[in-house]
């Protein structure tokens, strides 16, 4: 074979539904020299990796720690072993990872049902409500933040509804941790995963995960092993824990990645990281809207980091985005499942979410749309600078 040159990726302006913009700090992170993963450095690296995950996730459990693997990873950890074959787990589905979910719950054993409601639209608690009455769950499972919408739903009303069934509350905060607040013990969540290419803007690669006590006890009394050796919570439990117990070798260099990460994220302070989200999602929305688009999730249920956006009548989908590519270096994420064709999804997550980042997006968006024959309702730079003050 003709030996490959040696790697030059392009610098890109990572504006869709993740990996998100690096922030420079975690790369310098990443690059620092590996050393052993039982290494007494790396044991203080782990501990205060744990203990900012406390923190960021806003929970006391002791079972909390970054998995070996991306977001669904973390997702299926939290199944595998919270789920034995038989328990019935009762899935709320509003976009991709809510079905992905209910799948990995099925793979499990579980007897799962499903509640839908239109992509674009929070979770409804009460059609989860219907759905289960006269029956008993062991889980109720939802996404807070869908990534394939842009829609939050908050936790509060299905922790109530898992109180009525008994049931366990497992949550995927892959797009929200870092970016929006979550409160894991404030909402009683007893499983909660997220990944670090999102709002933590560290690359993808890890999957951070919190037990409750509730959970560790379920699991602690589980009638047979996980079936999978590797995301065995007990087992990894052990290694994170006061034994040390090699399991795997730890991706030492993401540790570093996500430690700079969460660092960042707890120094800027968390009240404040969430606020600038807000700030620039309502600057980037007002900008859109002032290009005449239109934005499908209902105002109330919009998700800071993950903007839907409609395509226009008359405007393909492909050409626009592979124009924000080629010649701005902007990456925006084209539409999933309901939405494939429909619409874009643009991300403004954690060290991406900046002033700069919204009115590159809308300057490049506007004039690549003016360049289609789109005429813009009002000025979006103006709209957007309003909203930045
Ligand atoms: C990205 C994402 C996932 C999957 O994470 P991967 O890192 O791609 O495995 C799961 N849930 C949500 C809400 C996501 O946004």
């Amino acid at each position: 074979m003709t030996l490959p040159s040696p790697l030059v990726p392009p610098a890109r302006v990572l504006l869709g539904p993740g990996p998100s913009d690096v922030a420079p700090s975690v790369s310098r992170a990443l690059a620092a020299p590996t050393v052993g993963h039982l290494d007494p450095y790396f044991l203080g690296v782990m501990d205060e990796v744990r203990a900012m995950l406390r923190e960021v996730f806003g929970t006391k459990n002791v079972l909390t720690m970054p998995m070996s693997g991306t977001g669904s990873a973390g997702m299926e950890t939290l199944f595998v072993n919270l789920v034995e074959p038989g328990d019935r787990v009762l899935v709320g589905i509003h976009g991709v990872f809510g079905g992905r979910m209910a799948e990995v719950a099925r793979r499990c054993g579980a007897e799962v049902v499903t509640v839908n409601v239109p992509w674009g639209q929070p979770l409804d608690v009460e059609k989860m409500r219907e759905a289960a009455k006269g029956q008993s769950f062991d889980v109720v499972a939802m996404v807070h933040a869908e990534t394939s919408t842009g829609v939050l739903t908050p936790l509060a009303p299905f922790r109530a509804l898992a109180d009525e069934l008994g049931a366990m509350l497992l949550v995927d905060a892959v797009t929200s941790l870092g970016g929006v607040s979550i409160g894991v013990d404030e909402h009683g969540v007893d499983g909660i995963y997220s990944g670090t290419q999102k709002c933590l803007s560290c690359p993808p690669g890890l999957a951070p995960v919190s037990l409750s006590e509730r959970a560790w006890t379920k699991l602690k009394n589980r009638k047979t092993k996980p079936q999978s050796w590797y995301l065995d919570l007990e087992l990894i439990g052990s290694y994170w824990g006061s034994e040390r117990a090699y399991h795997h070798t730890a991706p030492i260099n993401m540790l570093y990645g996500i430690h700079e990460a969460l660092r960042l994220a707890l120094e800027e302070g968390l009240p404040a990281r969430f606020e600038r989200h807000v700030r620039h999602a309502k600057a980037l929305t007002a900008g859109l809207e002032a290009l005449g688009l239109e934005l499908p999730v209902p105002e109330a249920s919009r998700l800071p980091p993950l903007t839907l956006v409609a395509i226009p009548e008359g405007i393909e989908d492909a050409p626009v985005r592979k124009a924000l590519l080629e010649r701005y270096g902007i990456e925006i994420g084209g539409g999933l499942g309901d939405f494939k064709g429909r619409a874009w999804r643009i991300g403004l997550m954690g060290t991406g979410s900046t002033p700069r980042n919204v009115l590159l997006c809308l300057g490049a968006l506007h004039e690549t749309l003016a360049g289609m024959g789109w005429k813009a309702k009002g000025d979006p730079i103006a709209a957007a600078a309003a909203v930045l003050g």
